[in-house]
């Protein structure tokens, strides 16, 4: 099933959000101490639906394909890895700062420009004054020099807390790949192209951290990097394009009027990237960039040969050729993904005259695939008999829960909110003729069948 026909509301955030706290699927980071800027903290539903993500990404991109493997690096790495790979010095983002409240904000995300552009990651102090670009807390238009401001969070390391503990949280998966990458070579001898394959945390320490899970400090990322002759890069790009875009539409089943391309311009790509396709979503804040796909060309194994001194070169078996593989790199993040996922399940209709809040998921990704329940829990007859249908069902397909709370109308509302596809009611009847009522999420409409036949 694919998220059919559904308009997404732009205004829906803030009903995401509540439903998300509400149902036990997403909660504010550190919520018990009043929150945590830029964390969030996946509840019970919450996490069923982020694995269930996960694990389909690493179905369609690792265990279908011949060639591809998988790798689980460590968070924290060798500082070394972030002088080869240009972060120490390149991976920030303009901070300016209101010179009458003072807040700090990210320069390019603050508006347009005076001829109704985008901000672009360069934008200057005199640029943003001659906008007359507001500040988001005081209104003003008073800014001071924009500045350069590195994402990347520091730790040290060991019982000491000089220069030589430091260290960083990986603020991308993909450079535990690229370190790896003479290991797996050295190990099981991939034939070119291969691809490696990575899930995990990664850490920035954004400036301006919003959007509900859209723009974390702490994140989740899916990152491959598929390592090809230099020759083929365009090819292999084209085939990387076509199978994020099947993944999103056939595999989560994102619909594809909302699913968008954006060539980057040079001038916006990551220090990296020879070219940069970013898929971007219609979420309800709007076009946003859901992943990116890029051709990072040798630069990251060139400069881990480098620093290391170590050969990253690749030989051919046919020809004996040796060179350093380039890279096509398509990055995905977990948090966007599930965010679209919401986004599109989302909807809300009347059912007998209530309005009802119903989340439209996919039966392959709903946290639920059945609700069992008794029509009344104080008949013990009735109890028996679900129970003995909720443990053969959980035996078969596990993601299965049981609701006997209230009564059968707001067990319903509560599955609803939660995606969960069918509803299984066992009342009287069923004690005597073994038939059950299923109800449906999307149509509200019951049938009776047999439970044999379930
Ligand atoms: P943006 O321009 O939105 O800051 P980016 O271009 O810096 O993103 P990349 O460095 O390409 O992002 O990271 C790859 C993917 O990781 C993104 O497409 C996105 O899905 C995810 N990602 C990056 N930053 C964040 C974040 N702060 N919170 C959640 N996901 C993120």
């Amino acid at each position: 099933m694919v998220f059919s026909s559904i308009i997404i509301d732009m205004s829906r955030l803030d009903d995401i959000v509540s439903l998300s706290k509400r149902r036990g699927f997403i909660f504010p980071g550190s919520d018990v101490y009043g929150g945590m800027a830029g964390t969030w903290d996946y509840g019970p539903l919450g996490v069923m639906l982020k694995r269930k993500l996960m694990s389909e990404w690493w179905q369609y991109f690792v265990e279908e394909r011949d060639d591809m493997y998988g790798i689980d690096a460590a968070i924290i790495m060798n500082p070394r890895t972030w002088v080869a790979s240009g972060h120490t010095t390149t991976f920030s983002d303009p901070l300016v700062e209101c010179g009458d409240c003072h807040g700090r904000f990210r320069a390019d995300k603050l508006g347009k420009t005076a001829d109704g552009h985008d901000l672009s990651a360069k934008v200057t102090k005199t640029e943003l004054n001659k906008a007359k670009v507001k500040c988001p807390t005081c209104g003003k238009s008073n800014w001071g020099e924009v500045k350069q401001f590195n994402m990347m969070f520091k730790t040290s390391v060991g019982a000491v807390e000089d220069a030589t503990a430091l260290a960083y949280l990986r603020p991308e998966t993909a450079q535990g790949i690229f370190t790896n990458y003479k290991n797996v070579v050295d190990t099981i001898y991939p034939d070119l192209p291969f691809g490696l394959a990575q899930q995990g945390k990664a850490f920035r320490n954004e400036i301006s951290p919003r959007d509900f899970i859209f723009r974390s400090r702490e994140f989740e990322q899916m990152e491959i990097e598929y390592f090809v002759s230099p020759d083929e890069w365009e090819e292999s790009f084209e085939h990387w394009l076509k199978a994020c875009h099947e993944f999103l539409e056939k595999r989560i089943g994102l619909p594809s009027d909302c699913i968008h391309e954006l060539d980057v311009p040079a001038e916006d790509r990551a220090h990296y990237s020879k070219r940069t396709i970013d898929i971007e979503f219609d979420y309800p804040i709007g076009r946003e960039e859901l992943m990116g796909l890029a051709y990072r060309t040798d630069f990251d194994l060139g400069n881990i040969q480098r620093e290391s001194g170590k050969s990253m070169e690749y030989r051919r078996k046919d020809s004996g050729a040796t060179f350093i593989p380039h890279v096509i790199e398509p990055s995905f993040g977990v948090e966007r993904l599930f965010m679209a996922v919401l986004s599109s399940a989302y909807d809300e209709d009347e059912v007998g005259g209530e309005k009802r809040i119903v989340m439209r998921l996919p039966e392959h990704l709903a946290p639920y695939r059945f609700c069992v329940s008794p029509l009344l829990k104080n008949k013990p007859e009735l109890v028996k008999k679900a129970q003995k249908v909720y443990q053969d069902l959980k035996a078969k397909y596990h993601n299965v829960t049981w609701d006997d709370s209230g009564n059968i109308g707001k067990r319903y509302r509560k599955q609803d909110e939660i995606g969960t596809p069918k509803c299984i009611v066992i009342d009287f009847d069923t004690l005597e003729d073994d038939t059950v009522t299923v109800r449906d999420r999307d149509t509200t409409k019951q049938k009776r069948i047999k439970i044999a036949d379930l």
